[in-house]
């Protein structure tokens, strides 16, 4: 028997539902270039949403990439280094300047309160994450934004499904981009999207995404590649039929990691947002103040097969790559909780007996 657990594992239809939606594609021979299953998914996410504008691209990434360069963004784009890699290299690969904000200790997005003493005249954006699917504190932003007249993208990669009141998570700021990658909540396989209020985007986006090109015969834009091709598309059309399914069943899991481990003194466990819909994309624990120390835990798991992951473990602003660029002692609070944060294994299949398992090796 293989009882090894993952710190994830991808959601998938049966391989009957994906065979058949993938049959015509046999008969069209169109592979990808915004092809019917393209089309197909962009109306099933505009509904899911509820939202008017959508753009499709092959990752999260490239999308985020995309809507940096779109949007004309300049100087400086303020955004915190408690995030997967990719926030912070989509703004420095469009050749623009990062500028970190700390994090609050409550949910880990981006701290409000210190948001307005790092804008510059050279500011022209910022890029907060709704980290763990923890919805930021969006009104505090708009109202930023507003004032200094500021372009606001949410890197909601982790916030597929989420709701605020009855107001879903892609229709806040400017431009929310979504990763659709094997191991989010909802995937492509690869893939993602970004939602946006403003509709001229839309011909800006399709250009940039393909090579620039607008016509036979002309091209406009120093564009790229980040189309998402038919498979991909095939496979977000059989998971978005079930993906409410799959959040109630992580729902679950995360209920009784909640009440195994939330009495446990020197383990901290994030709070319920108020009248936000949750997707249960990640069960964050920050061990501080406990008899084990984080890697510690991560070890005592290893030992029983089970991979938790030091998620966001280092901060993006500690990079090798940015050659001591920034200083992290710059941002405290992300510091301490990256030092601390272990992400537990979760996803829709994860049993019950796992997840008591689990907990028994942390707690024994
Ligand atoms: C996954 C992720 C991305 C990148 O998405 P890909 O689809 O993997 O390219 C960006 N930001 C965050 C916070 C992510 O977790």
């Amino acid at each position: 028997m293989n009882n090894e657990i993952q710190v994830t594992r991808s959601s998938m239809p049966s391989i009957d539902e994906y065979m058949e939606e993938i049959r015509d594609l046999w008969e069209s021979h169109w592979l990808t270039n915004m092809g019917v299953k393209h089309k197909q998914l962009e109306a099933n996410l505009l509904s899911y949403f509820d939202t008017s504008n959508i753009t499709l691209f092959t990752n999260g990434h490239l999308a985020l990439e995309c809507t940096i360069a779109a949007l004309n963004l300049t100087g400086e784009i303020i955004t915190t280094p408690f995030t997967f890699a990719s926030t912070t290299h989509a703004i420095v690969r469009n050749g623009l300047e990062p500028v970190f904000c700390d994090i609050n200790p409550e949910d880990y997005t981006i701290d409000v309160n210190k948001l307005e003493a790092l804008i510059t005249e050279k500011t022209s954006a910022i890029i907060p994450v709704h980290v763990y699917g923890n919805v930021c504190n969006v009104s505090g932003i708009e109202r930023i934004a507003k004032k200094y007249n500021l372009k606001v993208i949410y890197d909601a990669a982790h916030a597929f499904g989420v709701k605020v009141g009855n107001t879903s998570i892609a229709n806040f700021g400017d431009v929310s981009m979504f990763s659709f990658h094997a191991t989010k909540v909802f995937n492509t396989i690869e893939g993602g999207a970004v939602t946006y209020k403003d509709e001229k985007l839309q011909k800006v986006l399709y250009d940039i995404k393909n090579f620039g090109i607008t016509g036979p015969e002309s091209v406009e834009y120093v564009g790229g590649n980040a189309k998402m091709n038919e498979f991909q598309a095939a496979m977000g059309i059989c998971n978005l039929r079930h993906v409410d399914m799959e959040i109630k069943r992580r729902k679950a899991v995360v209920e009784r990691y909640n009440e195994r481990l939330c009495k446990i003194n020197g383990i901290k466990i994030c709070k319920n947002q108020e009248g936000v819909k949750k997707n249960y994309a990640y069960f964050p624990v920050v061990f501080d103040g406990y008899r084990l120390n984080r890697d510690e835990i991560v070890e005592k798991l290893k030992g029983y097969n089970i991979h938790a992951r030091k998620y966001f473990y280092p901060l993006t602003n500690s990079f090798e790559c940015y050659n001591g660029k920034f200083d992290d002692n710059k941002t405290p609070i992300a510091k301490y909780i990256a030092e601390r944060v272990l992400t537990l294994p979760l996803y829709a299949d994860l049993s019950l007996d796992d997840v008591d398992r689990i907990c028994d090796i942390i707690a024994d």
